[in-house]
């Protein structure tokens, strides 16, 4: 696809080179915090899965110029004013030791994750890859943040997602799942967006024993005097189910699994561009210049395909020596 049929068929794509973003990504994030107001008395912050960094841009522009804006991604990151960038695995126990550190070992009150696996096609796969990044992501977050604080993560609306935001429900105190207009409609993307931070009395995060391998929730799974918000969210929002799982005397197995149906938010202005709408270019730019199509203003520091691009250069003269296009 030549350049500017990108900037035709994706204008987040365009106006991103246009006003100056690493990644199209930037606008998601933008309009999430027009919805929910995220950025509010918040200036300690992690941003995980953060390469190439359009969200850090986000969070440098818009957040106090003394605030501490840590963030990480397998990929190294090309630095941006005002932000700590560290190279590192969301899923690796190293981890959390590095950011707690960069964090003066003070809490966070905000942790945002973006972050996505390469996408294999296979649809099954992806979403488990992408669940354990989510899983990743709150893990490190209960170690990190304040209470009251809050928690955005990328999440793909697989089958089973409502056992995800009955997971999250039992920590903070508004779970919602929110597309942003600039999120592809016809992508499984959303973003769950966790606000007041407040985990069950007795609640020890640890990744020793983290969430998602069993009991964690021992007595009840719910902070006291949840329960009666929670029947009604039961009534207003369709929980579906409530059930007693095998084992419930165990305090080693969840005595109950629970699913709940996130309020869903659609966000983002009417007048913003429809993600997956194709535009008409302008014709000319913001100085009255004859449009022109711009290039990227971060390409990839280290993508996946770099030692693919590499062997190919070395097997000569530009073929592909049978390697797949990447
Ligand atoms: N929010 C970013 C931005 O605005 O520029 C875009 C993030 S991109 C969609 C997803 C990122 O997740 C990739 O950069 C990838 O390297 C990162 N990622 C995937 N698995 C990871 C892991 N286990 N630890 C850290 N980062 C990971």
């Amino acid at each position: 696809m030549g350049k500017s049929s990108k900037d035709k068929r994706d204008s987040y794509y365009r106006l991103a080179k246009e006003q100056g973003w690493r990644a199209r990504s930037a606008f998601k994030l933008l309009q999430l915090n027009s919805q929910f107001n995220l950025f509010a008395d918040v200036t300690r912050v992690v941003d995980l899965c953060a390469a190439p960094g359009s969200w850090s841009q986000v969070l440098s522009r818009t957040l106090p110029p003394t605030s501490t804006i840590v963030s990480l991604d397998l990929q190294p990151m090309t630095p941006l004013p005002g932000v700590t960038t560290l190279q590192a695995d969301i899923t690796h126990p190293s981890t959390l030791p590095l950011l707690l550190q960069h964090l003066g070992n003070k809490p966070a009150d905000l942790v945002i994750s973006d972050g996505a696996p390469d996408v294999t096609g296979l649809h099954d796969l992806d979403e488990y890859i992408q669940s354990q990044l989510l899983l990743a992501a709150l893990n490190l977050a209960t170690c990190v943040l304040k209470p009251g604080g809050g928690f955005v993560a990328k999440i793909f609306r697989g089958r089973d997602v409502a056992i995800v935001f009955a997971q999250l429900r039992c920590l903070f105190d508004r779970v919602t799942c929110a597309k942003p207009r600039s999120s592809r409609g016809s992508s499984i993307e959303a973003f769950v967006v966790c606000e007041g931070y407040s985990p069950p009395a007795g609640f020890k995060p640890s990744l020793e024993t983290p969430l998602g391998l069993g009991a964690k929730f021992p007595e009840s799974r719910r902070p006291s005097g949840r329960d009666k918000e929670e029947e009604h969210l039961v009534d207003g929002v369709k929980e579906v189910e409530l059930r007693e799982a095998e084992g419930g005397e165990d305090s080693d197995h969840v005595s109950r699994e629970a699913r709940y149906i996130a309020p869903f938010i659609a966000c983002g202005d009417l007048s913003e561009f429809d993600s997956d709408a194709t535009y008409a270019l302008p014709e000319v730019d913001e100085f009255g210049q004859k449009w022109k199509s711009k290039d990227p203003i971060q390409p990839p520091t280290a993508p996946p395909y770099k030692t693919a691009l590499e062997m190919r250069r070395q097997l000569g003269g530009g073929g592909s020596g049978g390697l797949p296009k990447p």
